[in-house]
């Protein structure tokens, strides 16, 4: 599988340039820098942008809630100090008048207060701010009935009996409470009435729009325990499932991530669950960040990475071609002019390269190399002349005598027989004979050395003799044998007379003797029917014998075939 994968990236790689390999790595580094860079950051920024948002939105959740507590405790406090006060005590039995001037002192002091209102213990109302709902009865209303058996807090509703006296809230909206009531005893523990405030909801309204102040995309949510918005923008839909605000319930604050309307947000939530003896209406704030544009920096920081990434990607790509092809340039001129060694006779030497210190490493090592193998041309040159010397010396010693330097048998009968296939049809061809009389003798009484002397004498002797197409030859021992060209009978036994003349009145000087020898030679010419030299020879030879038994020292002529017949 690996060896597989090897081999097909090697079968790639040698078709392809060093250039091109370097410069798709490169491409391949680069591109997985950028885009490691690139995911990465956008990441981490997202994790921070996460992380601001959160903070965000968890302050502005839970700074709401805490103003929500502290306002309501503050109100809840004066009711029930109203409520308690001892030196009181005589005013909620006296005059309602006065009951009344109170009451609208403390409206007055704070205009958070759209009604209070002190009931008989029966629910009729007894005295009240700017004499509302006065002689009317209340016995029904939750406030009444929840303060006769305690403290009592009642969540946000729309005024019954008091929308007609007071008209819309600011925001144009049917005005909404959030009620107050303690029930007020006298001295001896016994039920004189019950103080009740409504407080406006509008306060409220001011403190979420002030946490808003100066956030974009941000929105903040006033719901009730039971999940229904009380501030904040209506939807058509409830903000969250009963699932989601049980858990804010139980949990009181945290955040979390979620898709709203096909966008990001982040969310935070904070339950204002009172303060100090006020209970809390588990009131649930809800701050939400969209989110999406936030997140569109990180996407757009990667995309910024990647785009400057591709810029130098292209610029280093770019780079690596141009330094590859400068490196791999010098290679390019050594291949060139290594092909030209051996076929352009110019060209001996590679270049001198540079370019780096390996293209001067290489083209070092392989100018030496061609040195050196140009001494071992030489050197094998020299070797093979010598060969063809020796070669050419082997041939003539094998063609040759040693002795004497004439030719021997076999070179003299390969010559003989070419010369007698161009002169068959002539008699033009004679044969030569002859053998040095009683030569053992010479070796007998001078020695070896002293025969040698003589051979070598009348082969000198007999050389000397012939003409430059004549030729000659040592056939073994004392015997020699002539082939003469271009002759007649007459002329063949006149240069056998000649020679055997010279060599029997002139002595061999050898050390200290003067040695005589006489020879004697048979002849014989071609004649039509010979079928090779050996015949001819072979006549000759017969022709020798009988020199030598007729006496020696002569020349005998043998009866050619054609006289013969
Ligand atoms: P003939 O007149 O009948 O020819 O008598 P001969 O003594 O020459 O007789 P034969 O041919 O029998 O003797 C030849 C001698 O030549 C025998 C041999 O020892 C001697 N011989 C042959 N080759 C050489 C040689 O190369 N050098 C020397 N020194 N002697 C040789
Ligand atoms: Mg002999
Ligand atoms: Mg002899």
């Amino acid at each position: 599988m690996l060896e597989a994968l090897q081999s097909r990236i090697h079968r790639i790689q040698d078709r392809m340039s060093v250039a091109r390999q370097m410069s798709i790595a490169m491409a391949l580094v680069s591109l997985a820098g950028i885009a490691a860079l690139a995911i990465v950051s956008a990441s981490l920024s997202r994790t921070e942008m996460i992380r601001r948002i959160t903070t965000d939105v968890t302050l502005s959740a839970q700074m709401v809630a805490t103003q929500l507590d502290d306002e309501m405790f503050e109100r809840y406090a004066d009711i029930r100090q109203l409520a308690t006060m001892s030196p009181l005590s005589t005013l909620w039995t006296g005059d309602p008048a006065a009951v009344r001037i109170a009451l609208d002192q403390l409206r007055d002091a704070l205009p958070t207060y759209a009604w209070i209102g002190f009931a008989a213990p029966d629910g009729t109302v007894i005295a009240a701010t700017g004499s509302l709902l006065e002689g009317v009865s209340v016995a029904q209303r939750p406030w009444f009935t929840g303060a006769l058996a305690g403290p009592f807090v009642g969540d946000v509703h729309e005024a019954l009996l008091l929308a007609k006296h007071l008209g819309l809230s600011r925001t144009g909206e049917p005005m909404r409470f959030v009620d107050v009531a303690f029930p007020i005893r006298n001295a001896g523990g016994q039920l004189v009435g019950v103080l009740g405030a409504h407080l406006g909801f509008d306060w409220a309204e001011d403190l979420r729009r002030g946490a808003l102040q100066g956030s974009q995309d941000k929105e903040i949510w006033v719901l009730g325990s039971d999940g229904a918005v009380l501030l904040g923008p209506r939807q058509a839909t409830p903000l969250f499932a009963p699932e989601r605000v049980a858990q804010m319930t139980r949990t009181k604050a945290g955040a979390f991530e979620e898709k709203r309307g096909g966008k990001d947000t982040l969310t935070a939530y904070a339950v204002a669950d009172g303060k100090g003896d006020y209970p809390g209406l588990g009131w649930i704030v809800v701050a939400q960040q969209d989110a999406s544009v936030a997140f569109a920096i990180p996407t757009r920081l990667g995309a910024t990475i990647l785009a400057i990434g591709m810029v130098v990607m292209l610029v280093s790509v770019l780079l690596t071609i141009w330094v590859s092809r400068r490196l791999s340039r010098p290679l390019a001129a050594l291949t060139q002019a290594a092909g030209e060694i051996g076929r352009n006779p110019q060209v001996t030497m590679l270049p001198r390269l540079r370019g780096s210190l390996e293209v001067i490493q290489v083209s070092g090592s392989l100018r030496a190399l061609i040195r050196r193998l140009g001494s071992v041309e030489l050197r094998f040159e020299e070797h093979a002349q010598r060969y063809e010397e020796d070669l050419a010396a082997l041939r003539r010693l094998a063609d040759s005598d040693p002795l004497t330097g004439l030719m021997n048998r076999r070179s003299f009968l390969s010559v003989a027989e070419t010369a007698l296939q161009g002169t068959r049809s002539s008699d033009r061809l004679g044969i030569l004979m002859g053998d040095i009389d009683h030569f053992k003798l010479v070796n007998d009484t001078y020695g070896h050395a002293a025969g040698d002397a003589v051979i070598r004498f009348v082969a000198a002797t007999i050389a000397a003799s012939l003409r430059l197409q004549d030729r000659v030859a040592r056939f073994g021992g004392e015997e020699f044998v002539v082939l003469l060209l271009d002759v007649t009978e007459a002329e063949t036994v006149a240069l056998a007379e000649r020679i055997r003349l010279a060599i029997a009145e002139s002595p061999v000087m050898f050390e200290d003797h003067a040695i005589r020898v006489s020879m004697s030679f048979g002849v014989a010419l071609v004649n039509r029917g010979d079928p090779d030299v050996d015949a001819v020879i072979e006549r000759a030879d017969f022709a020798l014998y009988e020199a030598k038994t007729t006496g020696r020292n002569r020349v005998a002529l043998a009866n050619s075939v054609a006289k013969v017949a």
